[in-house]
């Protein structure tokens, strides 16, 4: 049989593995990037699109910069802008004790690049005149943005073609193995076979399946987040707006795009069907979003909602993806599970893992979401089933 070799194999074709097979290759790697359905066509291509910085995890926001700093780059660096538009992001609030929540996060020296500014009462009426009475606080970010997930993953995927990657779609990996001190060996459902020095895992909502071969089991649960879009009416918010609560009801989120729809997300997620790779929108959750809208910014009355749609998603249990090198085996990497916000960081992740691949480290802090925080879980659960 043949084996195909790369210096890099890569399996999962979304914006994590397209992005990182393209600055793998700028940095001279050899790449072949397996991909079971279609590039981009899961959690990347289906997403709400925000390019949303603040409100992240602090520790998060050195990796986000850096993806930010490539959104900016994007046309030079792949020839596509993604329709990346950098409008600004307001965080509002319904309650006056949550205006301090706002304060204390913009005031954090990691938040310091987001350059975020308060508002309250009657300054932030005057600047968004269209919010509803019952917001009473908001903080904004005037550089983050958002974008068109749909061209995301295969442009990127394009620019690594480009440049001497091999995207193969359609291959399903079934099964990764590395003998002793050698080489990944890599089985795909077709009785292909690949082998690689490194190997990148990037398969999503279904990284878990392929990091547990490795013994490094995850509690990684997926979920499907709901959206829907209005019909077009002309373009007057270019702003993205979301609601910050801790009601889940409450979460709300929405942008405009200049052709003038207005996307939005946010509520209850629903249980994918993971045998048949659908995730379904749940009715009580598009009228609960329309509840929600009508209190957010009520001159959207009576607008019909012309589509909706899911995707399927990978959360971890603490919301934060797994991102760096295996803790038990040379040369496996990974970057999965990125618990709802993935979309902006994937410049960025791709970057660093090219980065992390190629030099053994990189200068970003992604330690805190190393696959090795639920080293003890996986280890006591593996004593738990050989005790029964
Ligand atoms: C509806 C929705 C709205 C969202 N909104 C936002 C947002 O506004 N902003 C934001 O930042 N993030 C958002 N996210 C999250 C963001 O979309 C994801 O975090 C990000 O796209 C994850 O990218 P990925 O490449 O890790 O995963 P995916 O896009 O899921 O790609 C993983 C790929 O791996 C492939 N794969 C899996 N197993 C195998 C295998 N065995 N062999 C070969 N291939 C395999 C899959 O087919 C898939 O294509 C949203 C997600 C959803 C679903």
């Amino acid at each position: 049989m043949t084996v195909e070799k790369a210096d890099v194999v890569i399996v999962g074709g979304g914006l994590m593995g397209s992005a990182a097979a393209f600055f793998l290759r700028r940095r001279g790697r050899s790449v072949i990037l397996l991909e079971r359905d279609q590039i981009g066509q899961y959690a990347s291509g289906v997403n709400f699109g925000n390019v949303r910085r603040q409100g992240r995890f602090l520790g998060q926001l050195e990796l986000a910069n850096r993806s930010w700093a490539l959104w900016k780059r994007l046309p030079e660096l792949i020839d596509d802008d993604l329709e990346f538009i950098a409008s600004g992001h307001m965080r509002v609030c319904y309650r006056e004790d949550e205006i301090p929540e706002l304060e204390a996060y913009a005031a954090a020296p990691e938040a310091a690049q987001l350059d975020l500014q308060i508002y309250r009462g009657s300054e932030l009426h005057a600047r968004f005149p269209f919010l509803g009475k019952d917001v009473k606080g908001g903080s904004y970010a005037p550089h983050d943005g958002h974008a068109n997930p749909r061209l995301a993953a295969p442009a990127f995927a394009r620019a690594a073609r480009r440049l001497g990657a091999r995207i193969e779609e359609r291959t399903e990996v079934a099964d990764v193995q590395k003998a002793n001190g050698g080489e990944f060996s890599i089985s795909t459902t077709d009785g292909r076979q690949f082998s690689a020095a490194q190997l990148l895992i990037t398969a999503g909502a279904w990284g878990q399946k392929l990091s547990a071969q490795f013994g490094e089991p995850v509690p990684l649960e997926a979920n499907g987040p709901q959206m829907a879009v209005t019909e077009p009416v002309p373009y007057a918010l270019p702003t993205v707006i979301g609601v910050y609560t801790r009601i889940p009801e409450e979460v709300i989120y929405f942008r405009q795009i200049p052709r003038g729809n207005i996307i939005i997300g946010g509520g209850y997620r629903c249980k994918p069907d993971m045998l048949n790779r659908r995730a379904y929108v749940e009715p009580r959750s598009t009228l609960n979003q329309l509840e929600q809208m009508r209190r957010l910014l009520p001159g959207v009355g009576n607008l019909n909602i012309i589509r909706v749609w899911s995707g399927i998603e990978g959360y971890l249990s603490d919301s934060l993806p797994i991102m760096g090198a295996s803790g038990n085996v040379d040369g496996l990497y990974y970057a999965f599970g990125f618990s709802g916000h993935g979309f902006q960081l994937g410049p960025g992740v791709g970057d660093v893992m090219a980065e992390l691949i190629s030099t053994g480290s990189t200068g970003t802090l992604i330690e805190p979401f190393s696959i090795r925080r639920f080293a003890s879980s996986a280890e006591s659960a593996e004593k738990r089933s050989k005790a029964s």
